[in-house]
């Protein structure tokens, strides 16, 4: 199990996935600037945010001034409660979480939603497995909202979030930091959740090209290690020759 923050770049910091593929765990970025500290993605349960929070303990960091979410998906964001801070998304992100506040989360729920909706019981067990105990859970909803494009200044670093949505998720955006030259793209160049993907879905090669940038050193993705530019460039080149080779 990932414990520790790595250092990715001169102020830059990832929590790492644990890659156990049920634990369905999502990158955590970190970004410690004068004194603060804003978080990309919260984590998926308050017991993944709790850890989180020992790891900046570990570096000295200060809790975090704001959680910028990447995505309204579930592994991104139920840890968000956890931090007492706000969220920054997308304003389609608060709307979906909105909905999803909404719902009286329990272990008898999650059975029911399993018995209406079994093309979702992978996801919802695995939710179940994150989150153990929902007696105190709740949904942090964003207090701010972007629709296009927003910024956040820290002392010396900039975050330039700015949507691009996509097929895996319709709120997703991508959170660029310019100063550090690294670019977090989570999971927006992914297929579809997989109780929405068809058989012909793969990765979204036309959003990995409009995301290559010469700015741009390190791709932190939502599950996977972070990669070069030249590395992200490669997901689109492998996926157009597995097009090809399956024709
Ligand atoms: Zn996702």
């Amino acid at each position: 199990m990932a414990e520790a923050l790595v250092q990715v770049a001169p102020q830059v910091y990832l929590y790492p996935a644990d890659d156990t593929p049920d634990r369905v765990q999502p990158n955590v970025g970190v970004l410690v600037a004068g004194g603060k500290t804003v978080l990309i993605d919260a984590g998926n349960s308050p017991r993944h945010a709790r850890r989180v929070a020992l790891a900046l303990d570990a570096i000295q960091a200060n809790p975090p001034t704001y959680v910028i979410y990447t995505h309204s998906h579930w592994d991104h964001v139920f840890g968000g409660q956890a931090y007492g801070a706000p969220a920054i998304a997308h304003e389609q992100c608060r709307r979906t979480l909105m909905e999803m506040a909404s719902r009286p989360w329990s272990n008898l729920y999650i059975q029911e939603e399993i018995q209406r909706n079994p093309a979702r019981e992978t996801t919802l067990r695995a939710m179940q497995k994150a989150v153990e105990e929902w007696r105190h859970f709740r949904i942090l909803v964003p207090e701010i909202t972007l629709s296009k494009r927003m910024h956040v200044f820290l002392d010396g670093l900039t975050l330039d979030i700015e949507h691009v949505g996509g097929a895996h998720a319709a709120d997703s955006v991508v959170v660029r930091v310019p100063e550090a030259r690294v670019i977090f793209v989570s999971d927006c160049y992914y297929p579809p959740p997989m109780h929405l993907r068809k058989p012909e879905d793969g990765l979204d090669k036309a959003m990995i090209d409009s995301l290559l940038d010469d700015a741009y050193d390190v791709y932190i993705d939502g599950h996977g290690k972070p990669r070069t530019r030249d590395e992200f460039a490669a997901l689109a080149e492998n996926e157009r020759m597995q097009m090809n080779g399956s024709r």
